[in-house]
């Protein structure tokens, strides 16, 4: 990566599907966030769905998937753990833990990644204020684990013409006061896929460190989040506009 006159660089790319469905799904969108230079693969093998008669997610199956995809591409691997006895479990495909949004506030699970000593990339919650976020990092630290990303990911607010409201202004607030890397997900935050470039843009211009973003092969049958997933040709797209940016800098 190349530095620019204020130091600044490209930020690292986490992407991938919602949720794992199967094997050629997975491994479609991992070729392309491989060969668009993207660092991390995303899914979801254990999904926190708002309803219980929604997709679950492929659990073990879905995690020996994203192992599979991992020693293929040699991408890392990102995924949620929801339940502090399958850390252990997760740990062995994964080479990050996320904790997503609506456990932020699990402590259990935090002190349980914490001991895990894996990088934990931990979501803001819901409804979470910088100050919840940053002691639920904490509870992260304490157990002697300081290999934690931030990750705003959009909260509750009277706004309603998108899923959630993307708080850009953390990013900077962040990072003047923690040491951690913050990482932007437009994906959750618009819940809208035509939203989702134009945040990311202005998530690059407010200083974040990564991005996470939700791409599937093909978003109208997705099981999960289809709306605001791009498409592989979108994701691709964007990441060609991000490397021009980089060179033109
Ligand atoms: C996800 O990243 O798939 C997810 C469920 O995100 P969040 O916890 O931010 O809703
Ligand atoms: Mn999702």
């Amino acid at each position: 990566m190349k530095k620019d006159r204020n130091g600044a660089q490209s930020p690292f790319v986490m992407a991938g599907p919602c949720a794992v469905e199967s094997e050629e799904q997975l491994f479609q969108t991992a070729q392309v966030v491989k060969e668009a230079g993207g660092q991390y693969l995303r899914g979801g093998a254990f999904k926190p769905r708002t309803s219980p008669h929604s997709f679950q997610g492929l659990r073990e199956k879905g995690l020996e998937m994203l192992g599979q995809a991992h020693r293929f591409f040699g991408l890392q691997v990102v995924t949620e753990v929801m339940d502090p006895r399958d850390v252990e479990l997760v740990a062995r495909y994964a080479q990050v833990l996320q904790i997503g949004s609506r456990n932020m506030q699990n402590f259990s699970l935090l002190k349980e990644v914490g001991r895990s000593g894996y990088p934990v990339l931990l979501k803001r919650g819901l409804a979470a204020t910088a100050q919840e976020w940053l002691d639920a990092a904490e509870y992260i630290r304490v157990e002697g684990n300081e290999r934690i990303m931030l990750c705003e990911r959009g909260i509750r607010t009277f706004s309603d013409f998108t899923r959630n409201t993307l708080d850009l202004s953390v990013v900077p607030y962040l990072k003047q006061r923690c040491p951690y890397p913050v990482v932007v997900d437009p994906s959750h935050a618009t819940g809208d896929r035509t939203l989702v470039i134009p945040m990311a843009r202005a998530a690059v211009a407010a200083g974040c460190d990564g991005l996470m973003l939700e791409i599937h092969p093909d978003p109208a049958h997705a099981l999960c989040d289809g709306d605001q997933s791009l498409n592989l040709e979108e994701f691709r797209d964007f990441m060609i506009e991000m490397g021009e940016d980089e060179e033109r800098r």
